[in-house]
């Protein structure tokens, strides 16, 4: 689908800041390209589907592994207080959830929380500096090269 964000982004990697984190069979990993700061990734289906409740369970079942392991990835290289995961789906109908690793300097930048935090990003229109984000994205995808058992399609079982 041509007009889709998420479809553009997977047949165009270079166009995310940093390129792809990881990517297992069904699901790709990259940088969020919205204003959810620096570190926000986001988890999409490789085939445009539109609703969680459309993936098989093979996909469902990677996605909770990758799920988990974004999340040990995001502990280890960013050390966050939160990480906050959240799908919408209106202006991008394609499967992806934000997943947001939340500090206390985003806290204070911001002086919110949960999702009035994430409202008041978005209302800053502060688009995440790429160069800032592709160091990130570095070293997430350095994480998974050096933990290769995450790889949810790499678990024979
Ligand atoms: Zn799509």
């Amino acid at each position: 689908m041509d007009t889709c964000l998420a479809c553009r982004l997977n047949n165009n990697p270079d166009l995310v800041p940093g390129g792809r984190i990881t990517q297992t069979r069904h699901w790709i990993v990259e940088h969020c390209v919205g204003s959810f700061g620096i570190g926000a990734v986001v988890i999409k289906t490789k085939k445009h589907i539109e609703k969680l409740s459309e993936c098989s369970q093979a996909e469902v079942k990677e996605f909770a592994g990758l799920l988990k392991s974004v999340h040990l990835a995001m502990e280890e290289v960013l050390k966050p207080e939160h990480i906050y995961v959240s799908e919408w789906g209106e202006e991008t109908p394609h499967v992806h959830f934000l997943i947001q690793p939340i500090t206390q300097v985003t806290k204070k930048k911001y002086q919110a929380h949960g999702p009035q935090l994430q409202a008041k990003m978005v209302q800053s229109g502060e688009i995440p500096d790429p160069k800032q984000a592709a160091q990130v994205v570095k070293k997430l995808r350095q994480w998974f090269i050096h933990n290769p058992s995450h790889y949810p399609s790499n678990n024979k079982h």
